[in-house]
This record gives structure tokens, C-alpha cells and sequence, in this order.
């Protein structure tokens, strides 16, 4: 995007915005789409890379809600379940995912059930609901004398689905930046009538003002004091190794117990690799820095793939890379991880709205509470418009090669290296050593196609490859 693409916005937030929203993950993405298609002037600022935050480090599941089932709740249960195939309709890249819970007797009947239910709710007669293990899984040697429960859930890249969002709320007139961040809150009296903010890219500093703001901004500490005193977050981290496809083979997902606590643990396919994951660990590091997986957590994932997977010695050299994302949950008193709240947490003051918690899979029934909540304070009609199915965005490209990626690869606002190799691309994801070797071979093409000078060039891949050595590279036990 060009310097002037920039300027644009900042002249665009000068005039008369109805809604500021501060942060670049997908609920910040949701809300500038909702608002944008329901003809509220509005803009967006990230103070890093667009999906920096949980929004590229999740493990990428859009959930039909089948956690409700065990405690009988059929309505939610449907209803999250509606709110996925929502999606799925209007995003082709929201693909279906067959999951498979290995059994060693036969499966209770109450899961049995429950399952078949769960697919019945999308209007799936599900079919091939109970199969042997290692049918789905031949190259899983070890798992050949499990049966399987199946069910029908949804997975996307969360990163792709960030920018595509992000996309679509720019094509209903919605303004996004990336590298603004947004540093403290202006009032009048009581109320929220604006935000002073920094250009990282040039250090300038000025003030947006907006008839409402909202901060979207996931684990990191609000910017309303008075209103962060009262809500007192107690992040969670989630880890996962990303596996090459071929020493773990997973064309559709599997879920299985840890044996040391008996947490479900995921394996699925992703971006042609296997993503396995994932752990939940307080997070104590602060959000100054970017997340990385600790010994502990590694060893964790190591120990349930061993455990399951005998047929060869897993080591944590064996990842391509790793992923630390950081879950804002909220302090609700539980003493377990696991119990701890997921639930989105809205809360407003006059001019100004908070949003922490939720799902990728619900970013825009969120956005659709929220709009509503405040769109009469600034004047607007608060039942929210939800955009129509797209029959027109094809399928991400099935066939990943790295020059084929390199050359295709959405640019979407890339203005560091780090944001083309670990959110746009995922080639930082994907390659071993965080993809060092191909980078010289695609070096003349990006460094053409972003007009960087040779020492651009240098300090882009000096900052991409300190970034990636400290929290994207295998950690060993
Ligand atoms: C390990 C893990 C696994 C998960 N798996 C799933 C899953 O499978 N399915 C699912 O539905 N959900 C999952 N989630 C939850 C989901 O990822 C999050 O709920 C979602 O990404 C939150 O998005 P967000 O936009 O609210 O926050 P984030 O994505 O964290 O975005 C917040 C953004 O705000 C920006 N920001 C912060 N401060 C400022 C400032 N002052 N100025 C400007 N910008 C600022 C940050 O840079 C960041 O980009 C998972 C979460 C984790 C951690």
C-alpha cells in the first residue's frame, strides 16, 4: 500500500468518524465490516500487524459449540451451530473438518448420540459417523486398533480470515492501518470523544476523535483505567507445534486425550503441514513482548504424541516452527486453567466500548451485540444488517508451493517482511528454519515487488529472523 493510501486514512479519521476501533484481530476486523456494510463512517487501527495478536496463533477451529451438549444446552448447541454454517457461507476459505475421537472399546452411546446430533444440526446425515482408525489414518500405525467417533466441525486459516474481513469491510467503505497504535484516550468530562495515536512507521503522533470508540485489543491491558480496574485478566497461554505433513499424516483432524491430564489435544491439517496442539498455561510475560512456547509446554506436546504415536521418537526438532497465542480470559476466581471463563465480555462507558474474550467463531455475532448495543448513544438504527452469503470468493488455492505462494500471495498492507512470512503467506510458518533457505531464491521477486533497497532488504530479514529465532523456532526439552 502506498504512502498515500496512509494519508488518506489519517485525513478520512479527521472527518467526522461514528466509530474508532483500536485493534487489528478479528473482532476488530468483524466490527469494522458490520459497521462499514451498515453505512456507520468507520475506521480501524492496529498498532502492529493485522491478526499480530490471538488472531494468527489460534488453533483455527470455527466450533459448532458441541461443548454445550454434555450439559443438555440443545439451543445453544444449535444455535452456535447455525452461526458457523454462517460463516461457512460467507466464507468459502471456512472449510469443513471431519474430526475423529479414537476409541480403544467401543464408543458410550450417550457420545454416539450426542455427535450424531451435533451433524444433524447442520443438516448432515452423517454416514460415516463410527470407522476404524486406522482406516482414516493408515500411516498411524499405532493407532490400528481404535475405533473412531466422528463429527463435522469447520477450520480456517485465522490469519487469512483476519485480512479477508478486513478486506470486505474496506469494500463497504471501512478504513484500516496497521502500525498506528493507539496510546491514550481523550474525554470530555465523562466521555470518550477520542484517542491520541503514534504512526510506528514514522513516529508522528496525532489525534482521532469519534462519536464512539472501541477497543478490541485481546490480551493487552485496556486503555480506560477506570474500567480495567475493574476487570482483572488472567491471560492463558495456547501452544502448538506445526508438524511436517509427512511424519504425521493427518488429512482430517484426530482429538485425543493427554495421558497425564486428560486434556483433548488436536492434530489437523493446515497449510499442507499438521498443526498439534494445544497447551493452556498462565501467561505471567506481560504482552510487551511476543509470546513464544516455553520447555515446558513443548515437552507437554511431546509427551502425548510419544504416548499415542510410538511408531517413531518424537523430538522437538521435529517441528518446522511453533506458535504461542495468549487467550484475555478473564480472572473469575477458577484455580484450573481449564475452568476459567472463555465467555466474550462486552462493557461499555459513555463514548467508549470494551470487547475482550470470545471466539474466532463468533467475531461477528459479537460485533452484531456490540453495534447494537451502542448505535443508538450515536444516533443509529441498532438492528445490525448481517452481510449476504458470498457466492462470488473462490477457495483459497489448494496447492501450496512456495514460489507459487510467493508469486499469488496476498500483499494486503505488508509493510515488514515478518508480515508477509508469518500472517500473510505462512511460509515463516511452514519451512524449516522459519524458511531462511528459500528466502534467498524469493529474495529478487519481494524485494522488486516492495521496491526495498539491498539494506532494506538486510534489515527486514535481520528483524524477521530475530523474530522468528525467539518465538516462532522449536524449543527442546
Ligand atoms: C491458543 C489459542 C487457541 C485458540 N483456538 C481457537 C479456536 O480454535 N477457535 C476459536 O474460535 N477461537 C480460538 N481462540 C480464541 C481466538 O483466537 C480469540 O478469541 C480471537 O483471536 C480474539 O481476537 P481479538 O481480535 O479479540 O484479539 P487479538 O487477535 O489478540 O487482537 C488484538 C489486537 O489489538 C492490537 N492492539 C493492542 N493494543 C493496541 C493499541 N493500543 N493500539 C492499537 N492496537 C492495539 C494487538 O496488536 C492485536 O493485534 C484461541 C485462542 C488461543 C490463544
Amino acid at each position: 500500500m502506498s504512502d498515500l493510501a496512509r494519508e488518506q486514512f489519517f485525513d478520512h479519521c479527521q472527518h467526522g468518524l461514528d466509530l474508532l476501533i483500536i485493534g487489528g484481530g478479528i473482532s476488530g476486523a468483524g466490527l469494522l465490516w458490520l459497521a462499514s456494510l451498515n453505512g456507520w463512517r468507520a475506521a480501524l487501527i492496529e498498532q502492529s500487524d493485522f491478526a499480530y495478536g490471538s488472531s494468527s496463533r489460534s488453533s483455527k477451529l470455527i466450533h459448532g459449540g458441541l461443548r454445550y451438549l454434555p450439559q443438555g444446552h440443545w439451543r445453544l448447541t444449535r444455535e452456535a451451530v447455525r452461526e458457523r454454517e454462517n460463516l461457512r457461507a460467507l466464507f468459502p476459505a471456512i472449510e469443513s473438518l471431519r474430526f475423529h475421537l479414537p476409541f480403544r472399546r467401543q464408543a458410550p452411546i450417550s457420545h454416539s448420540l450426542g455427535l450424531w446430533l451435533y451433524d444433524v444440526f447442520a443438516g448432515r446425515k452423517s454416514r460415516d459417523t463410527f470407522k476404524m482408525i486406522a482406516e482414516i489414518f493408515p500411516e498411524i500405525s499405532s493407532v490400528e486398533n481404535l475405533s473412531s467417533l466422528s463429527y463435522l466441525d469447520a477450520a480456517s486459516d485465522d490469519a487469512g480470515l483476519v485480512i479477508e474481513v478486513l478486506k470486505r469491510a474496506e469494500a463497504c467503505g471501512g478504513l484500516a492501518q496497521n502500525y498506528v497504535t493507539a496510546t491514550e484516550l481523550l474525554f470530555q468530562h465523562d466521555k470518550v470523544i477520542g484517542v491520541n495515536v503514534r504512526d510506528e512507521l514514522n513516529g508522528e503522533c496525532t489525534e482521532i476523535r469519534a462519536r464512539h470508540i472501541v477497543e478490541a485489543t485481546g490480551a493487552w491491558q485496556g486503555l480506560h483505567h477506570a474500567l480495567s480496574e475493574t476487570l482483572r485478566l488472567k491471560p492463558l497461554r495456547g501452544s502448538h507445534w506445526v508438524l511436517p505433513f509427512h511424519l504425521f499424516p493427518c488429512s482430517q483432524a484426530l482429538a485425543f486425550k493427554h495421558p497425564d491430564d486428560g486434556r483433548y489435544v488436536y492434530a489437523m491439517p493446515w497449510q499442507g503441514c499438521t498443526l498439534f496442539g494445544t497447551t493452556d498455561v498462565g501467561h505471567t510475560a506481560g504482552m510487551t513482548t511476543e509470546p513464544h512456547i516455553s520447555v515446558n509446554e513443548s515437552a507437554y506436546l511431546q509427551c502425548a504424541l510419544q504416548h499415542h504415536f510410538p511408531y517413531r521418537d518424537w523430538r522437538p526438532s521435529d517441528c518446522l516452527s511453533t506458535m504461542a497465542g495468549v487467550r484475555p480470559t478473564v480472572d473469575d476466581g477458577a484455580i484450573s486453567a481449564d475452568d476459567i471463563s472463555r465467555e466474550l465480555v462486552i462493557r461499555h462507558q459513555p463514548g467508549y466500548s470494551q470487547l475482550k474474550g470470545g471466539k474466532l467463531t463468533t467475531f461477528l455475532a459479537s460485533a452484531e451485540k456490540l453495534l447494537g448495543e451502542v448505535a443508538t448513544e450515536i444516533g443509529k438504527k441498532h438492528n445490525i444488517q448481517r452481510p449476504a452469503p458470498d457466492r462470488t470468493t473462490k477457495k483459497p488455492d489448494a496447492q501450496r508451493s512456495v514460489g507459487r505462494i510467493a508469486v499469488s500471495g496476498c500483499d494486503y498492507q505488508v509493510r515488514h517482511l515478518d508480515d508477509f512470512l508469518l500472517r500473510r503467506s505462512r511460509l515463516g510458518n511452514t519451512l524449516r528454519n522459519g524458511g531462511l533457505r528459500e528466502l534467498e531464491a524469493l529474495r529478487p521477486l519481494l524485494q522488486q515487488r516492495w521496491q526495498w533497497s539491498d539494506q532494506r532488504w538486510q534489515q527486514e530479514q535481520l528483524r524477521y529472523l530475530q523474530i522468528w529465532q525467539r518465538s516462532y523456532a522449536p524449543v527442546a526439552s
